[in-house]
């Protein structure tokens, strides 16, 4: 099974549930893939990380069956779509590993989805999901390759090559765990200096606690935003303590998103792509993406690639992942 080279929509089979398995977040809705919209609620919930996977697995149905039940028309939905965050099996039916909930790894996750919605399902890890909505409905399908960086609680990422999506050996695309500081930080997959470790919704959040917690005074606006408890500091407000200038804050974006754009300027020397989009939740602070981030990697390009990538924030603002989920189902077989 491969993406086709030309992905088409088929229109008798349009109508997909999308089911997005988030770390710390479940999200379910109806996609109609000719409109390229999402047509029905988005069904949203925390993910019970404390029922681990059989919690989450239930968790998830109750939220497909709320999307079935709020569109006009559920018995012509066709198929399921499932984005995974975390890796999956070569044949995609059974999840590898999830760095959240430990009891994922080797749980039959597309069998259990298709059995409990009576309709064939498919699945591929966030990263490669994300790539491929990004390139249908993110405005960029008229091109053959495309980078996608999927920055957000973790860091995970895909490649459209030559108008297809491209799994390597099945593992391609694992962006976060790019070596970008050999003995740096402890990362979630248990190495040390993963990209991950340095440049992710924890580990910002991670730098936010420990400088609060050693000067206040460097921080003032971060310290009002979290009530001046590091224990309640996100990746969120020192984003927000970044752009009200907090000198501490500042330091640790420029500091976190300097060894994203080296991880990218190598990903433009590697792959040649088209254009590289970042996505996914810390993106969303946009201009300071557009200050600092997108400087760093024009500075940094090698002079044969200047001029020939573009490089963008995505503005799907999150549907890349529910819109890719859909269109996973309209793989075709290769034989
Ligand atoms: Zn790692």
């Amino acid at each position: 099974m491969d993406i086709n080279p030309n992905l088409t929509v088929d229109s008798s089979k349009d109508l997909v549930l999308a089911l997005d398995f988030g770390g710390t977040k479940l999200a379910a809705a109806v996609v109609d893939l000719g409109k390229g919209e999402i047509v029905s609620p988005v069904i949203r919930r925390k993910t019970p990380v404390a029922e681990g996977a059989s919690g989450t697995l239930k968790a998830m149905i109750a939220c497909g069956a709320k999307a079935l039940a709020t569109f006009d028309a559920p018995q012509s939905v066709q198929a399921v779509g499932i984005s995974f965050g975390g890796p999956v099996s070569n044949d995609r039916k059974t999840v590898l590993q999830s760095n959240h909930v430990a009891d994922w790894n080797g749980a039959p996750l597309v069998a259990d989805i298709s059995r409990a919605f009576q309709l064939p399902a498919l699945m591929d890890n966030d990263g490669n999901v994300a790539a491929l909505g990004e390139w249908w409905f993110g405005g960029h399908r008229q091109l053959d390759n495309l980078a996608y960086v999927q920055i957000s609680t973790g860091v995970g990422g895909g490649f459209i090559l030559d108008r297809k999506l491209y799994r390597g050996s099945g593992l391609a695309g694992e962006l976060g765990h790019y070596l970008v500081e050999p003995d740096g930080p402890q990362c979630s997959c248990g190495r040390k200096g993963c990209l991950e470790s340095v440049c992710s919704g924890w580990a910002i959040a991670r730098d936010g606690r420990a400088a609060l917690a050693k000067n206040p005074a460097g921080c003032p606006t971060l310290a009002r935003l979290s009530q001046n408890k590091p224990e309640a500091v996100t990746a969120a407000m020192v984003f927000g303590a970044c752009s009200a200038l907090d000198p501490a804050c500042v330091a640790i974006v420029r500091g976190a998103l300097q060894k994203l754009a080296v991880m990218v300027v190598n990903l433009i020397t590697c792959t040649d792509p088209q254009v590289v989009v970042l996505g996914g939740g810390i993106t969303r602070s946009r201009d300071i993406f557009e200050q600092y981030f997108i400087p760093m990697v024009q500075e940094q390009m090698h002079p044969f690639f200047s001029g020939r990538c573009q490089v963008k924030i995505s503005t799907l603002n999150g549907d890349e992942l529910l819109l890719g989920a859909a269109l996973l189902t309209q793989e075709k077989s290769q034989d």
